[in-house]
């Protein structure tokens, strides 16, 4: 028995794009779905309360940096990762693996696994598959993510295939090492850059191996979009439509929305909340830099079309001010809205699945937001 099942609900006739429900063992969410990023097993100023408030139905957190700090031995003496961080809902882990690969030169790499140096001590550490799947089975949870390895963005063919052969024998091992199938679902990732062939490989190999769900992994590196909305483009069609699908790393507004028209289910970022601690706003009307003088006596919300806590009681003036003022308000703030204005648009998609008018829904939205963040 596997600890998640996917339910497809329905098509959208206009679209394609799937509406479905995820079961965990912590809840069931509706997709498709966006899922915030507490990358310390914290969303940074949200506490797990307002999270919900705003509609978070399953937030990411982060392997490797739970692995450097506190260690996921303690995590799990504390009763996992979500008794840790007080978050009952469902918990989707990395592997760690993009984060050990952007150690550059700190890093190493065998077929064995990663040999890298710590981010914060310069200790020399080891993470293989196996250890991955050790760490995550500590944190309890409810999805766990293959060790992989993400290929930069150019990178070349040989390079690329080389690295998708070896994410595939990694995914086996991950596979065997798993030890609590029955409580945590183990998704596999499918690389292959931005080679159409070389992903129809991966795709192959990776739902070769019989698991609960599978993610595309390899974009949004710093390719142009239409690029990434091509590899989408023919790569979902290779995955199960029984089992979700999810893209990694992907989370500006236009993205979501190209992103679920082409049959994605689940994505995260920290373009949101990153952005929010800068300053900068998701609006319905397009992006708002707060920081800038003309909003120095705007006295209208952030977003007139936003339910948020933030937009229900505060002008932009005010949050100009306490952003300039270094106040910590600001953060939380706008990071508040901005994760509201990700999760209500998602359910603004979802509506529009329903209705099957989800790309009259993408030219509604465009028209009003028009540019891309
Ligand atoms: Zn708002």
């Amino acid at each position: 028995m596997s600890a998640i099942r996917y339910e497809l609900i329905k098509t959208c006739k206009q679209s394609g794009a799937r509406l479905g429900i995820l079961h965990t063992p912590h809840g069931s969410i509706e997709t498709p779905i966006f899922m915030p990023v507490g990358t310390q097993a914290t969303v940074k100023a949200m506490t797990p309360e307002e999270l919900k408030e705003i509609g978070s139905q399953i937030i990411l957190s982060n392997t490797y940096h739970l692995y450097m700090r506190p260690g996921h031995e303690l995590v799990k003496e504390a009763g996992g990762l979500h008794k840790f961080m007080n978050w009952d809902k469902p918990i989707l882990t990395d592997s760690g693996g993009f984060q050990v690969f952007s150690l550059g030169p700190l890093r190493k790499i065998t077929e064995e696994g990663v040999t890298f140096k710590s981010h914060l001590d310069g200790s020399k550490h080891f993470i293989s598959p196996e250890k991955a799947m050790e760490i995550q089975n500590a944190l309890g949870s409810d999805i766990m993510m293959a060790f992989d390895e993400c290929a930069p963005y150019p990178a070349d063919r040989e390079y690329v295939k080389n690295s998708l052969e070896r994410t595939t024998r990694w995914l086996q091992r991950c596979k065997d090492a798993h030890k609590n199938t029955e409580n945590q679902a183990l998704f596999g990732i499918i690389q292959g850059g931005m080679y159409k062939d070389l992903r129809e490989q991966s795709a192959k190999e990776v739902t070769a191996i019989d698991l609960p769900g599978y993610a595309i992994g390899g974009l949004s590196v710093g390719e142009p979009k239409p690029l990434m909305y091509e590899v989408l483009e023919y790569t979902t069609p290779l995955m199960p439509v029984d089992k979700p699908r999810y893209l990694m790393g992907v989370g500006s507004p236009d993205d979501l929305i190209e992103g679920v028209i082409r049959g994605v289910d689940m994505f995260d970022c920290v373009l949101p909340t990153r952005i929010a601690r800068n300053g900068t706003a998701m609006t319905s009307q397009g992006k708002v830099v707060v920081r800038n003088a003309a909003y120095a006596k705007d006295f209208t919300p952030l977003d007139p079309e936003c339910d948020c806590y933030c937009c229900k009681n505060y002008t932009k003036a005010y949050i100009r001010h306490l952003v300039k003022a270094n106040e910590i308000l600001a953060a939380r703030l706008i990071t508040t809205h901005n994760l509201r204005f990700l999760l209500k648009l998602m359910e603004q998609v979802r509506q529009a699945i329903r209705e099957d008018r989800l790309l009259d829904f993408r030219e509604e939205f465009f028209t009003k937001y028009g540019y891309e963040l």
